[in-house]
């Protein structure tokens, strides 16, 4: 089912992001935590793709492998960077043909280690991409979107702008980079149905579990770290089951005041792991606000 059908009737979703194994040992840990992981039900999953070479048909494998082996909806990342047309065309037929129709279409970062010096020739941005995949066969299109701005384009008025650029192309929705503080979701949201961007924004969320993690988000995401998580987690640097906890509970309380401000699901990035996302979930799925929601379903 297109993942558009599923966010308007299946409210709320819950779905879940991986990335692509690099061992067989990793690949295993990850079918392990997809079965934890069922219990919750996902609507759907997605697999992220590598942008280096290295991971790209790993990315490819392991969808096929694991949609044989979730029940929800299986999506797969794909970015333009260092892509031609033609290799484009090629991923879409495979995906096409392999029953994978969602697809979130991103345009990746300049990699590290690449020697080609014009890296986006064929797909600029993303909504290149999108344009590009949706002739090629009917998928349904998610993409990236930055409550708080991405770190190329500061000024978020003019990231909307864009943003409504890819919309046009054909992004049939679209999931938040992770962000810690609620209320930059709901301005953002807001701003974005002003800007007549009317697609299902579904907020990505990572629950917190470590303390060094904090400070990779604010430097490599632009995350915007609350000073009341700041000061709930500094003083219990070292010891990493407290700040779990802790990054559970702001995890939870932060899905319940999306679904009650009107968020069309709850997308998990799990980092391939299951525990802090099934204790999420668990808090989460006794709270009147998820309950109420399902049933209005
Ligand atoms: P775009 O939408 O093309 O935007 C990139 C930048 O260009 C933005 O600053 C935008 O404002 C600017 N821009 C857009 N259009 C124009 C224009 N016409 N003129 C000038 N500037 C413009 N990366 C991966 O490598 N693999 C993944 O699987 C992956 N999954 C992701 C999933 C989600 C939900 C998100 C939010 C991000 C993901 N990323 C992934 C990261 C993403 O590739 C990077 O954030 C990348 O820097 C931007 O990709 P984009 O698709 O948002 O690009």
């Amino acid at each position: 089912m297109r993942i558009s059908q599923l966010l308007s009737i299946e409210r709320p979703t819950v779905s879940f992001e991986f990335y692509p194994p690099k061992t067989e040992s990793a690949r295993e840990s990850l079918l392990e935590a997809i079965d934890h992981l069922a219990q919750i039900r996902p609507d759907f999953v997605s697999m992220t793709y590598g942008a280096g070479g290295s991971t790209r048909a790993l990315s490819l494998d392991v969808s096929a492998q694991i949609k044989g082996h979730t029940q929800g909806e299986v999506m797969t990342h794909l970015t333009g960077v260092c892509h031609t047309h033609d290799e484009i065309r090629g991923i879409a037929d495979q995906l096409w043909g392999i029953g994978i129709t969602n697809v979130m279409a991103l345009r990746g970062d300049m990699p590290q280690d690449s020697e080609d010096p014009n890296p986006f020739k064929s797909f600029r941005y993303a909504k290149d991409l999108i344009s590009f995949l949706k002739n090629i066969h009917d998928f349904c299109i998610g993409s990236g979107c930055y409550p708080e701005g991405h770190l190329e384009t500061p000024d978020l008025a003019v990231g909307i702008m864009h943003l409504k650029e890819k919309v046009d192309a054909g992004c049939d929705f679209l999931v938040t980079q992770m962000f810690l503080d609620n209320d930059s979701y709901f301005r953002f949201r807001d701003k974005v149905v002003s800007a007549g961007i009317n697609v299902p924004i579904v907020p990505g969320i990572m629950p917190v579990t470590g303390f060094a993690q904090l400070a990779k988000f604010e430097s490599k995401f632009g995350v915007k770290l609350p000073e009341k998580l700041r000061s709930l987690v500094a003083p219990l640097e070292g010891d990493k089951i407290a700040i779990e906890r802790v990054g559970v509970e702001w995890a939870a309380n932060q899905c319940e005041g999306l679904l009650l401000g009107g968020a069309p699901g709850v997308h998990f990035y799990t980092l391939n792991k299951s525990h802090a996302t099934v204790d999420v979930w668990e808090r989460l799925r006794l709270t009147d606000s998820y309950k109420s929601r399902k049933e209005q379903s």
